[in-house]
C-alpha cells in the first residue's frame, strides 16, 4: 500500500504540473546519479527554422525547396514540418505528390517525385562522402553555428542542402544548473552532427553529449550510463526515445511530447518545464528521508 508521506508527494507534483504514474518513480528520482536528455523538443523549442538554403548549381533555390517541402511533407519530424512551413510561407505553389514514400526514424526521408529518387536527410543517409565533398567549407560553417544540416540528393547528387536553427529553452541552462547542485551528472544525446550537438550541449551548459545517435544507440548509451552511475532518467519528446525511455530507471516525457513518448514515460512534465525534474529530486529526497 502507499505511503502517505508518498501520496503527498505525488498530489503535489500533480498540482505543480508533474505527473508520477507510481510511488516508485517519484522514489526514484531521490537516488538520481546521472539524467540524460534528447535534444530537439527537449533542450530546444523543437521549433526549428530554415535559415540558409544552398543549392547545386543547376537547381534554382524555390524550385529545389518546391521538391523538397513536397517530400518532407509526408514526414511528421520537426524538421521536416519547419522545411514545408518555410516553402508555403514564400510560394503560393502547391505541394507536389510524391511516390514511394519511406520515413526513415533518426535518419531521413526517401521519395519518388518527377521520375526521381530523392533521398533527404542527414550526410550519412544521402552518402558521406558525397555530402561531404558538396560545399565542403559552407557546411562545416553552419553546423559550427549551431545550426543542422538537412542533404538531399536527387539522381545526379547532392541538390542542396537546408540548415535550420533551432533555440535552446530560455529555461534549459538554469535547470540544468540546478540538476548538477543536486549532484547529478548531466548528457545530451542526439542523432545531430558533433558540431551542432558541441554547440548546443554549451548553450544548456551539459556536463557531457553523444552525437550522432540512432535510436537503438540511444537505447545503449542509456545502457552505459546506468553501469556507470547506478540510477539514470531520460528525458524525451519523439516516438524515436521510447526505447531509451523504457531502459532508463525513470523516463521522463516532456508533456508536448508525442503519444508513444508519453505512454512509455513514468513521469510527465505537464508543461514541458524542465525546472520542474529537479524541484522533484528534492521533494523525493525529502520524502524518502522521512518514510525511512
Ligand atoms: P534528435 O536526436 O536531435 O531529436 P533525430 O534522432 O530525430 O534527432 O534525427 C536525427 C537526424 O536525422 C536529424 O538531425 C536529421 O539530420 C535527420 N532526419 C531525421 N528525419 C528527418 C527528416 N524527416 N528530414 C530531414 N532530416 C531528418
Ligand atoms: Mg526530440
Amino acid at each position: 500500500s502507499i505511503m502517505p508521506a508518498t501520496l503527498s508527494a505525488i498530489s503535489n507534483g500533480a498540482r505543480n504540473g508533474i505527473l508520477f504514474k507510481g510511488g516508485i518513480h517519484l522514489e526514484n528520482l531521490g537516488h538520481l546519479k546521472a539524467i540524460a536528455f534528447d535534444k530537439t523538443g527537449t533542450l530546444t523549442r523543437g521549433k526549428p527554422e530554415v535559415t540558409d538554403v544552398v543549392v547545386r548549381a543547376d537547381w534554382n533555390e524555390q524550385e529545389f525547396l518546391h521538391r523538397a517541402a513536397s517530400i518532407e511533407n509526408y514526414s511528421n519530424h520537426p524538421l521536416a514540418q519547419s522545411i514545408v512551413k518555410h516553402f508555403t510561407k514564400s510560394s503560393n505553389l502547391d505541394l507536389l505528390t510524391p511516390s514511394q514514400m519511406e520515413d526513415v526514424s533518426g535518419w531521413g526521408v526517401q521519395a519518388s517525385l518527377s521520375n526521381q529518387k530523392w533521398m533527404i536527410g542527414k550526410a550519412e543517409f544521402v552518402g558521406k562522402d558525397l555530402a561531404d565533398s558538396f560545399l565542403d567549407g559552407i557546411a562545416r560553417k553552419l553546423s559550427k553555428e549551431g545550426k543542422t544540416l538537412v542533404f538531399a540528393r536527387d539522381d545526379k547528387g547532392i541538390a542542396g542542402i537546408i540548415a535550420l536553427k533551432d533555440l535552446v529553452r530560455s529555461e534549459t541552462a538554469a535547470a540544468i544548473e540546478e540538476l548538477r547542485s543536486e549532484g547529478i551528472h548531466t548528457v545530451m544525446l542526439t542523432g545531430d552532427s558533433r558540431d551542432t550537438a558541441q554547440v548546443i550541449a554549451a548553450e544548456s551548459r551539459i556536463d557531457e553529449y553523444i552525437a550522432e545517435c540512432l535510436p537503438e544507440t540511444k537505447v545503449d548509451e542509456i545502457k552505459n550510463l546506468k553501469e556507470r552511475f547506478g540510477t539514470v532518467a531520460m528525458v524525451g519528446d519523439g516516438i524515436n526515445d521510447a526505447p531509451a525511455l523504457a531502459t532508463s530507471s525513470v523516463g521522463i516525457a516532456m508533456g508536448d511530447g508525442t503519444d508513444v513518448a508519453l505512454e512509455t514515460a513514468d513521469v510527465v512534465l505537464m508543461k514541458n518545464d524542465l525546472p520542474r525534474i529537479a524541484g522533484a529530486v528534492k521533494l523525493s529526497k525529502k520524502m524518502n528521508s522521512i518514510i525511512k
